[in-house]
């Protein structure tokens, strides 16, 4: 259920998709451990981090979903989506491919999430701006057209990641209250 235990009053499962090195892993280790690291880890099994926050007073503890690269294979089953309040779809704003899957990653949403789950499109690596191939406004306006929310953000430098990830959860807290 939706009621989490243990002195918590909500717990949110998110997910985070999107095609294979966008920076997935480290947008969610830079949300749930202030960490970021160069190095690409594999990491084996599905896997969440929880980080606990605070909204309107109550503790919400989001349970956050990453991949163990099985989108490199498209193989992400519907088991990783049950139950799923709220999703991340990343791109990389460098690689022109990776924005271009979007529409795929949707797909899957669509297939197999919530209807009512709450979307957020995030163009990831955007402290690389002299290597953008990825616009701005092709974001915004992808994100506007598909009913998502939107953010450029880098796990990088930190930029827009907890508010990617606060976005998402407050969303979903209004819906659910
Ligand atoms: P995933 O396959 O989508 O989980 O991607 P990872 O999180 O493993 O990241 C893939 C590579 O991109 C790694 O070398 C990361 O260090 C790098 N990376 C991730 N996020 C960023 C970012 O915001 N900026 C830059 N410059 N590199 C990033
Ligand atoms: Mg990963």
């Amino acid at each position: 259920g939706k009621e989490g235990g243990k002195g918590m009053d909500y717990v949110f499962k998110m997910v985070v998709i999107g095609d294979s090195a966008v920076g997935k892993s480290q947008l969610l280790s830079r949300f749930s451990k202030n960490e970021f690291s160069m190095e690409s880890r594999a990491t084996v099994g599905v896997e969440f981090q929880t980080k606990t926050i605070l909204i309107d007073k109550k503790l919400v503890k989001a349970q956050i979903w990453d991949t163990a690269g099985q989108e490199r294979y498209r193989s992400i089953t519907s088991a990783y989506y049950r139950g799923a309040l709220g999703a991340i779809i990343v791109y990389d704003i460098t690689k022109l491919p990776s924005f271009e899957q979007v529409p795929r990653w949707l797909e899957d949403l669509r297939a197999y999430a919530d209807p009512g789950i709450v979307v957020m499109l995030a163009g990831n690596k955007c402290d690389l701006h002299e290597m953008r191939s990825v616009p701005t406004e092709m974001g915004r306006e992808l994100a506007e057209r598909e009913g998502m929310l939107f953010l450029e953000t880098s796990a990088l430098d930190a930029t827009n990641v907890e508010q990617a990830f606060l976005t998402v959860l407050e969303h979903i807290y209004r819906a659910v209250s």
